[in-house]
């Protein structure tokens, strides 16, 4: 038998799957990542997790014939770790993945990404055409893409390819992203902009009425989308989402012609109806050239882990044909 291992490292969790060589899955595991105090640390804690998958699975960690990793970063993509991650403490300067995930399976067939250029890669698998041509974006904490362009993966020299949270969408630059450059998509939409961009909307218009908590210091992306319906500023911060997010993936669609475009992230899996569906009826309208299909995945949280496996699976690429 052969088998196929995936991980997806995040700030919060690692999580490790191992199947077949169809995808079954035959084992999983998960744990808390380590907060340090090394990123050796965080190392230990994927290698772990994935004896424990591979434990589940009944099955030793070198009959894996090859593994996928779908992780925060930035990344030393030569030195296959994870450099200065921007989540955990200070203290983890250094994740080593691929050279020890490969002694542990025994394989040098190790691909590592980052968590959108896994979740691409995962949705084009798991897609019914398998197409050549789409991107996966993530609306999260942050906002990013994943991008298959003519049936390639593109992550850039660095890896840093799909970065594009940190376009401007603003010119006039009214909000400081998280990365300290002004008026990036990121700033006004992910679940960490939004409370700052409902503040901002709020300044703009004082004579617009608001139960919302804005400077109670547990407010949150979460309160606007429950006010929706029901609070005039929570609607008008879910009409000017719509606008900054049509302009965002606007600029995505007309960048790399994808057929499909697939959004996962926390804000997008629970908000389809007041995220996903303006986005779609927008770019509709702003779109010169062919109109994507525009969904949300239906791997749930799930989609970085599978788009690890299906890595492995295919040889870094989510092309079917290219299954083992
Ligand atoms: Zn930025």
């Amino acid at each position: 038998m052969v088998y196929y291992a995936g991980v997806d490292l995040g700030a919060t969790n690692v999580r490790a799957i191992v199947a077949e060589a169809d995808g079954t899955t035959i084992g999983v595991s998960r744990r808390a990542t380590p907060r340090g105090p090394t990123g050796i640390d965080v190392t230990e804690g994927v290698l772990q997790t994935l004896r424990e998958a591979c434990g589940n699975a009944g099955i030793a960690s070198e009959e894996i014939t090859a593994a996928g990793i779908g992780s925060i970063g930035p990344f030393d993509l030569a030195e296959g770790a994870v450099i200065d991650p921007a989540n955990l403490p200070d203290s983890i300067d250094r994740i080593p993945l691929t050279g020890p995930i490969a002694q542990l399976v025994d394989s040098d067939e190790v691909y590592l990404h980052n968590d959108t250029t896994a979740g691409v890669i995962g949705e084009r698998f798991h897609a019914e055409r398998n197409p050549d041509d789409m991107v996966y974006i993530t609306i999260s904490s942050g906002i990013g893409a994943g991008v298959c362009s003519d049936g390639e993966i593109v992550s850039g020299w660095d890896g840093n390819a799909g970065e594009v949270g940190h376009c401007v969408v603003d010119p006039q630059g009214r909000l400081t992203c998280g990365c300290g450059r002004e008026g990036h998509w990121e700033a006004y939409c992910s679940g960490n902009g939004i409370p700052t961009f409902a503040r901002l909307l709020a300044e703009d218009d004082p004579t617009i009425e608001t139960d919302l908590p804005l400077n109670g210091p547990e407010f949150t992306a979460k309160d606007v989308f429950e006010f929706a319906g029901e609070d005039e500023l929570a609607d008008h911060t879910i009409e000017q989402l719509a606008h900054w997010n049509a302009v965002g993936v606007t600029n995505v669609v007309h960048s790399f012609a994808p057929i499909v475009v697939s959004f996962g992230g926390a804000v997008a899996l629970h908000n389809e109806h007041t995220v996903i569906d303006p986005i779609r009826e927008r770019v509709a309208e702003m779109v010169m050239t062919n109109v994507p299909e525009i969904r949300v995945t239906d791997l749930g949280d799930d989609v970085v882990l599978e788009g690890a496996l299906a890595s492995a699976l295919t040889q870094g690429t989510g092309d079917r044909d290219r299954l083992g």
